[in-house]
């Protein structure tokens, strides 16, 4: 037991999420954080094993690769009305924001290569829970990056890493993968105290965490801007650190978040790792916003 819970556990507490007396989050509340089932195609939602793309979405992203001409369903929905409403008027580290249930647009991706072609550049994205239906989850992510209960990420992390190291036929079987938490800016870092994408990935990782990213802009009144305003701010915001720029080429990585919407941040992420020669990226968040 971690000593910030053992304290807990000798001086009582009440479940934050329930007021219930004893632990800190009580088994009842806990029973709560189970990963989903199922992945789906990171583009269209289409159920799959591994959170893979479809294949016609994959080989219209790189082009030469032939396409089966199959489109693959429904495309994500593309928010163009992420008005933030915590009140905070901005979301500069990407995911959603869920202070309050608002959600947010995390700038959307390109999809404008036609049909099930997105611009996507990671590999493959890896949900661990629903989002959509899930209060609970909701009002926890709120509470461990807006209300201060840092150490919820404790919880957060178990359906993560369930999730990930449980999945057959994905990275997760590959040697020497690298986990990469999402960078925040350092403005909102001090602002909020810690970057939670990192301390997830710690407890997800903490043997192969390389913390290689770091956002260069800071996306004041993210969310107040027009969706193709919001776009460009996105464009070259994150980027590798400059002591990380060779060892990056032809290791494979997995992106850490705690939220995704469109999944633009972590196609930035993607991006960065891949311009210096990162081989494969996989995403890995706790929920996905549709
Ligand atoms: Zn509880
Ligand atoms: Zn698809």
């Amino acid at each position: 037991m971690r000593l910030e819970l053992f304290l807990d556990f000798l001086f009582g507490t009440n479940c934050r999420l329930c007021g219930h007396p004893g632990d800190y989050v009580c088994s009842m509340c806990e029973a709560n954080f189970i990963p989903d089932s199922f992945q789906s195609c990171p583009h269209c939602g289409a159920k799959n094993a591994d959170g893979k793309f479809c294949d016609s979405a994959k080989s219209n992203l790189h082009g030469s690769e032939k396409s089966d001409g199959k489109f693959c369903g429904r495309e994500w929905r593309n928010k163009d009305d992420g008005v933030d409403a915590s009140g905070g008027g901005e979301n500069e580290d990407g995911g959603a924001d869920t202070h309050d249930g608002g959600r947010n647009n995390d700038g959307g991706v390109d999809t404008s290569g036609g049909g099930c072609a997105p611009k996507f550049l990671f590999d493959q994205l890896i949900v661990s829970m629903d989002y959509g239906e899930n209060a609970l989850l909701r009002k926890t992510i709120s509470l461990f990056k807006y209300d201060n209960e840092k150490k919820l990420h404790l919880l957060l992390s178990e359906p993560m890493k369930k999730q990930f190291f449980g999945l057959k036929h994905t990275i997760a079987g590959q040697k020497n993968i690298l986990f990469v938490p999402v960078p925040l800016h350092k403005k909102k870092l001090k602002r909020r105290g810690f970057n939670q994408a990192l301390l997830l990935a710690k407890e997800v990782a903490p043997k192969n965490l390389l913390d290689c990213l770091e956002r260069k802009t800071y996306l004041s009144d993210q969310a107040k801007l027009a969706k193709t305003q919001r776009l460009k701010n996105l464009k070259g915001s994150i980027r590798v650190k400059e002591d990380f720029t060779n060892f990056v080429k032809n290791k494979s990585f997995v992106v850490v978040d705690d939220v995704a919407t469109t999944g633009s941040t972590l196609n930035e992420c993607a991006g960065a790792l891949k311009n210096c020669g990162a081989k494969y990226v996989c995403g890995l968040v706790l929920a996905r916003v549709r």
